[in-house]
């Protein structure tokens, strides 16, 4: 048997390694390393893939997430509601810009932001809304675009672990993940779905305003060179990595179906367990399972996850502390206990190894393997 990873990103080279191989010394050939032909190539690509508008690529998923609040025009002072059970990005560039995080508690079901609990959380500062699509899985974005309409909000969605995922609408619409606020941004770090051989980012609009504030600052401000008529950064994806996803956003309907093949069976293995609560597929939503992530009942985690590790399996937590018991995010806004769904599910979280290139006999072992451990 191959040996398991977390993320398989080795094997899944072998099989497209021409592809790959051609696409990166097109680029080493033409020496266009910034801003060439192929960055434009794979704008317009995944624009295509994702019926968005504009796709504005940038170094990475963090700087997507805080370039869009500084194109928002979000001020020292307003608050961004923020889900508390999320990766630490999504919370640390709303601190960093000097706005408010308000994070509030996640579903218990679906890990994702309880809109309800977003509606207690406004207040006359609240600006806008980030909902993280956690996991491979969709927010309630039908709810979450009301609250924002009723109160005047911005919503950007963080698809950092979704890109791909589709989410339908009560009255049949379907849009991909990050399409459907004001803007979408996404993380090209290589374990995500859609992964480059280093950092890439990029954000996503289908207003034509905040395309042009967001192609601005991502290049220091600057619409015509050495004018600089916004405070902007530097954050672009380098040619090479754009080749990359040239080839691998080819690939991405069928990585979403062998994601899904291995959640499923995983599924079948660990359902009606009463130690193990397998992923609950929002209906609203499809699941490009980015983790396959399990809630522990009645058994100890750690154990569980070091019989794993003796038998050369990974498993991962994520996530081990809530963004509101962080060291650097301690607030006297918040003490423990004050997010409870956030809380139980730090403490009770799994994830198996989950990409493109498990074979069945790795799975086999894999869940002989945990039900091992937990039925003994
Ligand atoms: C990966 C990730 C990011 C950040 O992406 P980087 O490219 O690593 O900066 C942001 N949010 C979430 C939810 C992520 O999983």
């Amino acid at each position: 048997m191959r040996s398991i990873a977390m993320v398989d990103l080795k094997a899944q080279y072998e099989k497209i390694k021409p592809e790959i191989d051609e696409a990166i010394h097109h680029v080493i050939d033409t020496t266009a390393f910034i801003n060439g032909p192929v960055v434009k190539e794979f704008q317009a690509s995944l624009e295509k893939y994702l019926d968005v508008r504009h796709v504005i690529p940038c170094a990475n998923g963090t700087d997507a997430l805080q370039i869009s609040m500084m194109a928002l025009g979000l001020k020292p002072g307003d608050e961004v509601i923020a889900p508390s059970f999320t990766f630490i990005a999504t919370a640390e560039v709303i601190a960093l810009l000097g706005l408010t995080p308000v994070l509030v508690d996640v579903d218990p079901d679906t890990f994702n932001i309880e809109p309800a609990a977003i509606r207690r959380a406004i207040t006359p500062k609240t600006k806008a809304i980030v909902p993280v699509h956690i996991f491979g899985q969709c927010a309630d974005m039908d709810a979450v675009m009301q609250i924002a309409r009723e109160h005047g909000l911005f919503v950007i969605e963080d698809t950092a672990q979704a890109i791909g995922a589709e989410f339908r609408f009560a009255d049949g619409t379907v849009k991909k993940a990050g399409t459907i606020g004001h803007i979408g941004c996404t993380s090209f770090f290589p374990s995500k779905n859609l992964g480059c051989y280093g950092d890439g980012g990029a954000i996503f609009t289908n207003d034509d305003n905040l395309a042009g504030k967001l192609r601005s600052i991502v290049n220091h401000g600057m619409k015509t060179r050495y004018y600089h008529d916004d405070i902007g950064v530097n954050s672009r994806l380098d040619s090479i990595q754009a080749a990359v996803l040239n080839v691998k956003l080819r690939h991405l309907p069928e990585y979403a179906i062998a994601r899904r093949k291995a959640a499923d069976a995983y599924d079948a293995a660990f359902k009606g367990n009463p130690g193990l609560k397998i992923p609950t597929r929002f209906a609203k939503s499809s699941h490009v399972f980015h983790q396959y992530t399990l809630v522990t009942h009645g058994i100890d985690r750690k154990k569980l996850q070091e019989y794993l590790a003796s038998k050369n399996i990974p498993a991962m937590i994520y996530y081990p502390v809530p963004i509101h018991l962080q060291k650097a995010y301690l607030n006297p806004r918040y003490k423990p206990g004050d997010f409870p769904v956030t809380e139980a599910l730090c403490n009770a979280v799994i994830s198996l190894p989950m990409h493109t290139e498990l074979d069945e006999e790795q799975i086999n072992y894999i869940t002989s393997s945990v039900l091992e451990f937990v039925n003994a």
